[in-house]
Formats: C-alpha cells, structure tokens, sequence
C-alpha cells in the first residue's frame, strides 16, 4: 500500500511530495476530504502527505491510488498528444479441442483510433479512463490496472467474449516509493512498465471466424484419415492371416480343402476375407472386403489386391449408381462395385457412415 505521494494545489492540479514547500508550506489539499495537508520530506525513502495534526480518516487511504490513476492518466493523454500512444495488435488464439485432436491458430489484427479519445479523468476505480471509436468499426474503452507484483502483471486481463465493444488495458506495477517524489520519475517509471494490453476485442472483421472453420475442417481431416488407418490397419491384419499367394511362375494355388463358407452376400470374397460394414442410412449399406484373385498370378502381380463394395444385404435400388466414380466401377454382372484404391473407398465410407462394424463373418452385420 502505497502512501499520499501527491496531493492537489489551490488550483486542482497535482502536485508531488518532492516537489513543494515542507510542512504546512506545501498549499496542498486531500485529493478524498480536501482538508489541508502537511508535507512530511523526514526519512530519506518515506515522503508523503498527512493531515494536519494527524486528523487522517480511513476513507483517505484510497487518495493514493487516486492520484496513481490520475498520474497515469495525464501520462497517456500527454502519449495522445505527442501522437506516441499507438495500439498493439489484437490477437487472439482459437483452439479446437476434441478426442483426437488439439489444433490452435493464432489470429490478429490491428485497430488504431479514430478520431478522439473522450477522457474521464475523475472515474470510479474499476470504470474506464477513456473511450473512442475505432477503425474496426467499434467502439473500444480503456482501463487501468496497476498491479502489485510484476507477476500478477503477467496475467492477463480477462476479457468478455460476448462484449459488443473492445476493451484495452493500461497496466503497471506500482511505482516504488522512490520513483514517487518527483513526476519526471514517476512518469519515467510508467513508460519503462507500463503497456497496452487488449482484453477483448469482438470479431468484427470474421477472422476468428475463419480460424475455426479451418481448424474444424482440418479436425474432420485428421479424423478421416485416422479412420482410414484403423480400417486399413485391420485389414492388413485380416490379409497377413489369408494364405499366402505363390510368387513365381505357375499353376494357380489350389482352393483350399477346408476353405471356411462362402458368403453370398460378398460375391467373389477372398478366402478368410475380413468384411468391413458401413451402414449410410436406411437403405444404403455397403460391404468392403478383398476379391479372390483371378486368372494367373506371377511375381508382378503376386503383391496386387483388388478390393470390392457390396450392397448389404444385397443389391437395393440404385446400388450401381450410388458411388462416385472416383471410388469405383459397378459391376453389375457380378453385383459388386471393383474400387480404384482401397484408401479412396474407406475414405469416402468413414465420413458418411453412421455404424462401422468388421467381422469375418458378414451375419454378425445383420439387423445394424
Ligand atoms: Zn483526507
């Protein structure tokens, strides 16, 4: 807590304890009860204002912290007028939180006065010093906030996102008492440590906006494509476990005696094929699962897998038109849809599928 620094002349302005007649000389009055002040230079680092014979009242503690204010104030009106008080830019940082992702963008911009400030130089102490308009096309007000610590200055202001209005702020730690004797000091002191700092400012301009549209659309990204990993990591899995193909030149491998049920549903399936199922909506459900090679295998193709889409249950209304042709080409005779890549199919199921299942056995699909 600091103690009376300054006190008012006979003609309201300011004045510092290091800077008038001792004692009673002074001609200064209480910037609270406006009773006469005595100015009391003993210690070396204790200057201040009292009352006379000591008559000091509880509600003159806040005198101190008035004439800060009042300091500060004339301070930035002064930095107005050299055209020195300039805004920082705003930035604001939008961060998109979900289960797989974290994704933040920094956004900012810069908005100066226009026109000039309307100052309050009397204001309560949490309301604001000044207001204007600015070249966002709203109006900002200014506040000041001195703090104790210099780590409480780090903290910053908390701003109200719904605010219509911008909202800045003056902070600075309390001079020490030594940089309060004399103004040239003080004001030296606000300079070193002082700064403008913006609490709030509404998105007027639609970057912040913008910002989370991107990172929303890259958070569905991201999530597409985790998807298609999980999907393809399975089927990896799925087809290490199918007997291997033969390599080199050669008859085809024979079938297989104990080769487990062909599914009818899943036309042409690989043996020991895993099936994935993507449920669309009510009617439109789909199978996803490895063809049997056909015709001879040598060491060119022995690594190639082709891979189909069936309608689930079986073929609905409209099934061969129902995919883009960039996943793949319906078969219609075979009733199955051959796809390009594998990656481009499970890409395209996994944004639009509401229920994804994967079994060996397509019956478990039944009734999803
Ligand atoms: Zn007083």
């Amino acid at each position: 807590m600091i103690r009376l620094f300054a006190a008012l002349d006979a003609l309201g302005a300011m004045r510092f304890i290091g800077e008038v007649e001792r004692g009673g000389d002074c001609g200064c009055v209480c910037p609270e009860c406006g009773s006469p002040l005595v100015a009391r230079q003993g210690s070396a680092y204790d200057w201040h204002f009292a009352h006379e014979a000591a008559h000091e009242r509880p509600g003159c503690d806040a005198g101190a912290l008035r004439m800060l204010r009042r300091l500060i104030i004339e301070h930035l009106q002064e930095q107005v007028r050299v055209g020195a008080l300039v805004l920082p830019a705003y930035r604001e940082t939008v961060a998109l939180q979900g289960s797989l992702v974290h994704l933040r963008e920094q956004v900012q911009w810069g908005a100066q006065p226009m026109g000039e400030w309307q100052w309050r130089v009397d204001a309560e102490q949490d309301g604001p010093v000044a207001r204007a308009r600015l070249d966002t096309g709203v109006d900002v007000r200014l506040d000041v906030r001195t703090v104790e610590t210099a780590s409480s200055q780090d903290l910053p202001p908390a701003g109200d996102q719904g605010d219509t209005s911008a909202r800045l702020v003056f902070q600075c730690r309390v001079p020490p008492v030594q940089a309060l004797r004399e103004r040239a000091q003080a004001v030296q002191h606000l300079q070193t440590h002082g700064e403008l700092v913006w609490a709030h400012h509404p998105d007027t301009l639609g970057l912040v906006q913008a910002a989370r549209q991107r990172l929303a659309e890259r958070g569905r990204k991201i999530y597409g494509n985790w998807l298609s990993m999980v999907d393809a990591q399975r089927q990896a899995v799925a087809d290490a476990a199918a007997p291997a193909v033969p390599l080199f030149y050669g008859p085809a491998a024979p079938a297989s005696p104990e080769r487990a049920g062909v599914h009818a549903c899943a036309p042409l399936h690989a043996a020991n094929a895993t099936f994935t199922f993507y449920r669309l909506n009510d009617q439109e459900a789909w199978l996803l699962y490895l063809l049997e090679r056909v015709g001879p295998s040598d060491w060119r193709t022995a690594q190639q897998k082709f891979y189909a889409l069936a309608p689930f249950p079986g073929p609905f209304e409209g099934w061969s038109q129902a995919l883009p042709p960039a996943v793949g080409q319906a078969d219609e005779a075979a009733g199955i849809v051959r796809l390009h890549g594998f990656l481009d199919a499970v890409t395209y199921l996994s944004r639009r599928a509401h229920t994804t299942r994967s079994s060996r056995n397509p019956a478990d699909f039944d009734g999803l």
